[in-house]
């Protein structure tokens, strides 16, 4: 199914998803259903992996060492797929402090 921005309503950039590293395994479900091209999936750097947990280390070995990565925050307009879409339930939207 063709993504929709139908329902995006929020000016670019107000708010920005938040990925949970406890909880993406890389799956990227994300990429697939952002109109703007918000994330990127991508192999964890050394220095990465060493700021997670032991079991989240595990975790990420074990689905092949990527995880998602929000890379053009700016443009999310808050339509809510990439929620929706996360099988692990690891993406939130929050809302940015305004300068
Ligand atoms: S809410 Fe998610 S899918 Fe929608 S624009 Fe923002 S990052 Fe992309």
């Amino acid at each position: 199914m063709a993504a929709s921005t139908e329902t995006c309503k929020q000016t670019p950039g107000a708010f920005a998803p938040v990925i949970d590293t406890r909880r993406c395994e890389g799956k990227a479900d994300c990429v697939r259903v952002c109109p703007y091209d918000v994330f990127a999936v991508r192999t964890l750097t050394a220095g990465e992996r060493g700021a997670l947990s032991f079991l989240t280390r595990v975790k990420v070995a074990v689905h092949g060492g990527k995880q998602a990565f929000v890379v053009n925050a700016g443009q999310c307009e808050a339509c809510g797929l990439c929620v929706a879409a996360c099988p692990e339930h690891a993406i939130t939207l929050a809302r940015n402090q305004p300068l």
